[in-house]
């Protein structure tokens, strides 16, 4: 466990490719890993429009520009884990795919390396399950956009060696993030809290208590919020918000977190959110 250095990520896209440049920018090998090459190169893409971003803004330098890139490695492969120290993985947010990484990472891994998953509501406890070393399996939950946000929700799964979560921790201050440490339940804290509050401000909607305006107005002037909770719907995606109720909704077997009806039409209409040019607003 002593020393991670080398590090892989699984998933190039959104959130995989945003880890694979911070873990570089801190100076760790990373080899970043999806299906295809195409998906690895639009990562790769981001991460160097992120970096040439930071060099005209005066923030980092050519050489450094070049120097973080260089860290980073395609791979097309599995088998590219049985060098690395930790694996982070950040494929697509379904069981049956992660647990298939897991079996998999844990037959080719080395003996000693963490699997870390970044997934932001599947049981880390379940996903480590699969694999003969539950103890090394941990979550790391990355907040989005990675290179900006400061907070990695560490979760420690029901058989997470203290070890391990030390050295979560510490690669996680190495990211220049602050890392929290929550228990393995559903929702884990950010989305136990966030989501419900989504949810309550559609049922306000729903209700007819507000505009959708005047409710998004009043959470961010009268509470400070950077946005309000629908226009921050329409950012997450309703598909997504309505999963992750359901999650709370199942796991939790309370009634306070039933689904709001008016969020299930908007997703059965196909109004998603932002991805899809419309949710809660319309966006062109
Ligand atoms: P995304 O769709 O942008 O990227 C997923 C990538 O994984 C794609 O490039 C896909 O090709 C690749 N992939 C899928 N299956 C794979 C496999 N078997 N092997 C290798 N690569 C594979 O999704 P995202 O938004 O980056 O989300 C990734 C994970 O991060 C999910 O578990 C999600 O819940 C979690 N997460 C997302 C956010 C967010 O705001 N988007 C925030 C925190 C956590």
């Amino acid at each position: 466990m002593m020393g991670i250095q080398k590090v892989m990520v699984i998933g190039a896209g959104q959130m995989g490719s945003g880890i694979a440049q911070v873990c570089a920018q801190a100076g760790y090998e990373v080899k970043l890993n999806d299906m295809k090459q195409e998906f690895f190169e639009r990562g790769y893409g981001v991460i160097s429009k992120n970096l040439t971003r930071d060099v005209e803004k005066g923030r980092k330098t050519e050489d450094e520009k070049a120097a973080i890139l260089a860290r980073i490695t395609m791979s097309l492969d599995l088998q590219d884990a049985s060098d690395v120290d930790i694996i982070i993985e950040a494929a697509v947010e379904n069981m049956e795919v992660k647990q298939s990484i897991f079996q998999q990472l844990d037959k080719i891994a080395p003996a000693q390396a963490i699997l870390a998953t970044n997934t932001s509501s599947l049981p880390i406890t379940e996903i480590a399950a699969v694999t003969n070393r539950p103890e090394q399996v941990i979550g790391m939950h990355f907040m989005n956009p990675v290179p900006v946000m400061k907070l990695v929700e560490i979760i420690r799964g029901l058989a997470t060696s203290d070890e391990v979560y030390k050295a979560a921790e510490e690669m996680t201050v190495k990211l220049a993030k602050t890392p929290v440490e929550v228990n393995d339940f559903p929702g884990f804290i950010s989305n136990r809290i966030l989501l419900p509050m989504i949810n309550e401000a559609i049922y306000a909607l729903y209700e007819g208590v507000a505009s959708k305006e005047a409710i998004d107005d009043v959470m961010k002037l009268g509470m400070n919020h950077p946005m309000g909770p629908l226009t921050l719907a329409d950012f997450i995606g309703l598909d997504t918000c309505l999963s992750i109720m359901e999650i709370l909704h199942e796991g939790l077997g309370d009634s306070k977190y039933r689904p709001c009806p008016l969020l299930r039409k908007y997703v059965a209409a196909g109004w998603l959110g932002k991805k899809s040019g419309r949710g809660f607003y319309v966006y062109e």
